[in-house]
């Protein structure tokens, strides 16, 4: 089998600073793991505007539909705000996710014991969480048709649809259930079958993929409104959350708060399975590229460094390799080393981003 192909995106702001150290950690698994990655770097976002005139050149495009996976910083700026629609840095962003057809977007919630103080809910209610949230990406009301602002009488209408084929919901359900297998074997599906029909059939072709093919994952259903009731009373009850584009949206922001600084929020997207089965993917924090800090070294690289965890995990099937460097974050942590993001404001032990990055390696040397 060929060495599997990165490809890095480090986009705009702080995408290069914390990529940078992604680049780091990747190195070092290299070096001392014996693992093998064909590693290239490209533009996207206003980097990319700024060398060829738009976000995200057709090369980059076909570069990163032929790698094994893709890592991505964060994209755009204030600079970038006043270009057209189509040149703004996010476009090429979805222009990656849109033709890479990355329809399962996973959002792990996970809080970490030392961080728990920084949750706005009460600690023994998120500590220890560990939750994942996989959210349909490609269809539902942001994508159905008819869409628009129309005029019916004498006023206007604002008009979106939710649309889901049974085939998009299979896929995804499928992902869901799969990812159960490696976690607790538990997932919770959320729509609202009570008042639409798109959520009757949701619930139906659910039901129907976990009968046929996964009995083995213990599966329940909630109304995406009790779902996010129950996520703020006590989140340790679910495994893996399943959903649609829009709750999905909601309800992965709404579990993202319980864990605490958008810097440490990693996110994966996955698409069908390629020739080598590994599935096309895109692995990004969730922030953005957080212009107010950019050029400090002061940004917090864990998010992104957990990315680089989950593609190890789910698109190269190295979970052991995942575990020893979400362990040695969870150390650094423990050891009370923090970004700014971490900290009051203005408390001066903040660490930069660089030794944020140093001191993940020291971990990871001492986990041989
Ligand atoms: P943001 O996530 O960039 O920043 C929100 C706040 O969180 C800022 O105060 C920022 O300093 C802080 N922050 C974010 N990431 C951090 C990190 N790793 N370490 C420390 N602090 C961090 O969101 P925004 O300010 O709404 O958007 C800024 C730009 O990023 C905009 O151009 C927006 O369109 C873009 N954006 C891109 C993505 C993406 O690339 N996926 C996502 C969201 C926003």
């Amino acid at each position: 089998m060929s060495v599997p192909s990165i490809l890095i995106l480090p986009g705009d702001g702080i995408g290069p600073e914390v990529m940078k150290q992604v680049r780091r950690i990747i190195e070092w698994f290299m070096e001392h793991r014996g693992l093998e990655f064909e590693i290239s770097e490209d533009l996207v976002g206003g980097a990319a505007y700024d060398a060829h005139g738009i976000p995200l050149h057709d090369d980059t495009m076909a570069r990163a539909g032929n790698s094994d996976a893709v890592l991505l910083g964060a994209v755009g700026g204030p600079r970038y705000d006043n270009l057209d629609f189509s040149l703004k840095p996010e476009r090429g962003l979805l222009r990656l996710r849109k033709e890479m057809d990355l329809f399962a977007n996973l959002r792990p919630a996970r809080c970490f014991d030392a961080l728990a103080d920084f949750s706005s809910l009460k600690k023994e209610v998120v500590a220890g969480l560990d939750i994942m949230i996989v959210r349909e990406l490609t269809s539902g009301v942001y994508f159905g048709e008819p869409r628009g602002i129309f005029t019916e009488g004498n006023e206007r209408v604002g008009i979106n649809t939710q649309r889901y084929k049974e085939s998009e919901i299979e896929r995804v359900a499928r992902s869901a259930f799969e990812l159960a297998r490696r976690r607790n074997g538990k997932v919770c599906s959320m729509e609202k079958a009570n008042v639409m029909e798109s959520g009757v059939l949701w619930r139906e072709v659910v039901q129907k993929v976990h009968d046929e093919n996964y009995t083995d994952i213990e599966l329940g259903h909630m109304y995406a409104d009790a779902g996010a009731m129950q996520l703020c009373r006590w989140p340790k009850q679910f495994d893996v959350i399943l959903t649609d584009n829009l709750f999905g949206d909601l309800l992965s922001d709404c579990a993202a708060m319980l864990t605490g600084s958008l810097g440490m929020l990693p996110s994966a997207s996955l698409g069908a399975p390629m020739k080598n089965g590994r599935p096309k993917a895109m692995y990004e924090p969730v922030h953005g590229s957080a212009p107010d800090i950019a050029g400090q070294e002061s940004a917090n690289p864990i998010a992104c460094m957990l990315s680089f965890a989950m593609a190890l995990r789910y698109s190269f099937d190295l979970g052991g390799e995942a575990d020893r460097l979400e362990t040695a974050v969870e150390q650094v942590l423990a050891d009370g080393v923090r970004t700014a993001d971490l900290l009051p404001e203005g408390d001066a032990t903040a660490v930069s981003t660089s030794r944020m990055g140093d001191a993940v390696i020291e971990k990871l040397a001492l986990s041989l």
